[in-house]
């Protein structure tokens, strides 16, 4: 593994690397160091225009003479190299390293994380190796292509343009991976890939959402039947409130569940006050459980009755949103939120999911307060249905020994 080490103390560069040396005996390093900025930013343009192997990932302090670690980040942005995983180091606070973080991902740099000085290297590692080798989000423009408009969004929706993508969860006590959500993008030739943020509310305006969660549907489960090994893992779609309007969009789900009895399928249903309240809406969450279709309550937390539903609908589980969950470490609010949900949803027998956990730190935390589940970008982003066995195979091998180091 080619390393590179950009630190002007040359003792934090020979630490680093007998860290990676006896917490990973088994990998061969290929170390490359430079004491600043400048030096890194050469070493990264000579290779990145040579036919030398590819630098796996770039470790660099924030603050050097002759260029710091913003200068790298903004060089990797610019650049070939902006696809190298690069982990940040510095003695700053923990404010600063934040603004560091997102700065480099609002540059979309691959970024393994932001760490304090002193260093932990099986940090690093631990991110590195659930990020490894796999470019599991495809390169997705954040720009709304002309293309995906209300005129044309019927046109667009069909199995050809629908690319899946699959984030796993995993069981916090153990490490073991229990399932995957289903993400979906649009993908349109020579447009590139459409975020779900921008094209479902064209969707839902247009009246097409069950035709577009068929699709999701057919698609993952085919994905599914690929490989026998995935069945050993839950399948969780989301679907649209509005979805539950429609009797035979119902009818067909319980259908697939019966005809695809051998997959765990699971409906992620986000809330949304108005719709899941109506007679027809709780009818049909109803007869979906009946048929045992287990259904996650999504979002936890962002509206107000939450509580009340939990209390009337019986929910196999709920996935405390994001945003309450990804500085859980630091937002004292925030973890009040997340403490309370979890301790009600044990008591009502519910699995409580938390998504957008991002950092070690996170995953510690609710680990601590009894949380069931974890997802986020920590464990790892979204992937592409073609790396989907090879990431599982990697972190089958790989968490016993990273929960260890944990
Ligand atoms: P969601 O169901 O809450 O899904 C989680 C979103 O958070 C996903 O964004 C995921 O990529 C992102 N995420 C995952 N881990 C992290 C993390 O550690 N940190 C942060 N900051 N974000 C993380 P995405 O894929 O853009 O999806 C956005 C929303 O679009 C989803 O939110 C879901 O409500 C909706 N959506 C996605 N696919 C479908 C679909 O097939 N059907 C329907 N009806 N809705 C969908
Ligand atoms: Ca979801
Ligand atoms: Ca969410």
């Amino acid at each position: 593994m080619k390393i590179l080490i950009v630190d002007d103390q040359a003792f934090v560069r020979e630490t680093i690397k007998s860290e990676f040396i006896q917490i990973a005996p088994e990998v061969s390093f290929d170390f490359h160091e430079a004491d600043c900025g400048n030096k890194a930013i050469e070493m990264l343009e000579h290779n990145s225009l040579s036919d030398l192997p590819t630098i796996e990932l770039v470790i660099a302090d924030l603050k050097m003479e002759n260029g710091d670690g913003l200068a790298i980040i903004n060089h990797m942005a610019t650049t070939r190299s902006r696809e190298i995983p690069i982990a940040i180091v510095s003695s700053s606070d923990k404010r600063t390293l934040e603004l560091i973080g997102n700065i480099t991902n609002s540059f979309s740099l691959n970024l393994v994380g932001v760490f304090q000085k002193p260093l932990d290297i099986s940090d690093i590692y631990a991110s590195i190796a659930a990020k490894k080798a796999f470019p599991q989000e495809p390169d997705i423009s954040e720009e709304i292509t002309p293309i995906c408009n209300e005129a044309n969004i019927t046109s667009l929706l069909n199995e050809e343009n629908l690319f899946l993508c699959y984030q796993p969860k995993i069981n916090i006590k153990t490490g073991e991976l229990v399932g995957f959500e289903v993400l979906s993008r649009l993908c349109i030739q020579g447009d590139g890939f459409i975020y779900p943020d921008k094209f479902i509310p064209l969707i839902e305006k247009a009246g097409l959402n069950c035709q577009f969660t068929k699709l999701v549907l057919n698609q993952a489960l085919s994905q599914w039947h690929l490989f026998e090994k995935l069945k050993s893992y839950s399948l969780s779609i989301n679907i649209s409130a509005n979805d539950l309007l429609s009797d035979d969009f119902i009818n067909y789900v319980i259908d697939k569940h019966l005809t695809n009895s051998d997959i765990k399928l699971m409906l992620e249903l986000t809330e949304s006050q108005q719709t899941i309240n109506q007679d027809r809406s709780l009818q049909a969450i109803a007869k979906l459980i009946i048929n045992d279709i287990p259904i996650s309550l999504d979002d936890f937390g962002k509206s107000y009755s939450t509580f009340d539903r939990l209390d009337s609908i019986p929910f196999d589980e709920i996935k405390i949103d994001k945003d309450f969950v990804s500085d859980l470490d630091v937002n004292l609010q925030h973890q009040a939120i997340v403490e309370s949900t979890i301790a009600l949803a044990r008591k009502l027998n519910v699995k409580v999911v938390a998504e957008g956990v991002e950092t070690l730190s996170v995953l510690k935390r609710l680990q601590m307060l009894g949380c069931h589940i974890a997802q986020g970008y920590f464990i790892s982003p979204p992937i592409e249905g073609r790396y989907l066995m090879a990431w599982i195979n990697e972190y089958n091998l790989q968490h016993e020994c990273q929960y260890v180091s944990c």
